[in-house]
């Protein structure tokens, strides 16, 4: 559907990169896929960027002269709520769990192709207009026989109900707060408990373990309860089917 991915643009793209050969290269694709480019060269002038304007979503490179790594991140998330994308060059899975955990929402290694980066900002774009903060999207998910109803607390398969104890409707919501992002165990452990003990990833296995045996049809190849190696779980929605 064209129309659909030209309607994926941000208003107001915040890109924090101090590498003006670079930024020069890609200014053109960021141009198709945001209205307005705003752009930094350090932390100080994003925030102060930020101060003037909200941007619908910042790319954020790492390697910046004033302040870098995960803590550039912190401060940038201090002061909007908009997704951020970041820029990296190293790429393992404890950096992307310090990433996550530092209020980033996606991340793209250095060297990047260029289609990667911009789907990418769409797929925020996407995400971020269909789950505004606070809101609770999707309200159902629903797949062939499976109906959850996640305002009710409802789940049933066929005909049969299906019964989700409260932490798991608990990890179930908080997954489904922002479908197709990827939240660290940590980030799950605290939205579920109030207080954190044991270890999270452990605790967490065994639930999603009950709760891919409750709601996957193949426990083992999960459709939409998927897990994201060494960093954490997301939920995809499966796509509604309007003709069934
Ligand atoms: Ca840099």
């Amino acid at each position: 559907m064209p129309s659909n991915s030209s309607a994926l643009r941000a208003t107001t793209l915040l890109v924090v990169e101090d590498d003006r050969a670079l930024l020069d290269a890609l200014r053109p694709a960021l141009e198709t896929v945001a209205d307005d480019l705003v752009t930094a060269g350090t932390v100080s002038e994003a925030l102060a960027a930020l101060a003037a304007q909200q941007p619908e979503i910042v790319i954020l490179d790492l390697g910046l002269p004033d302040i870098a790594g995960a803590d550039a991140c912190r401060a940038v998330r201090a002061e909007t709520g908009s997704p951020i994308l970041i820029l990296t060059a190293r790429s393992s899975g404890g950096e992307k769990v310090k990433l996550l955990d530092a209020g980033a929402d996606d991340y793209v290694t250095k060297p990047f192709a260029t289609d990667e980066l911009l789907a990418r900002v769409r797929a925020l774009v996407r995400r971020s207009r269909a789950a505004p903060a606070g809101t609770m999207a999707p309200a159902t998910i629903i797949d062939g026989d499976l109906e959850v109803d996640l305002r009710e607390g409802t789940a049933s398969r066929g005909s049969v109900p299906l019964k989700l104890t409260r932490i798991e409707w608990a990890i179930l919501r908080a997954l489904a707060s922002q479908p197709g992002r990827t939240f660290t165990h940590r980030q799950i452990f605290d939205a579920v408990w109030a207080r954190p003990y044991g270890n999270p990833s452990q605790y967490l296995r065994v639930y999603m373990t009950h709760l891919r045996q409750k709601l996957e049809r193949e426990p083992a190849n999960p459709r939409f309860l998927i897990t994201d190696p060494g960093v954490g779980y997301r939920l995809e929605v499966p796509p509604r089917r309007e003709d069934a």
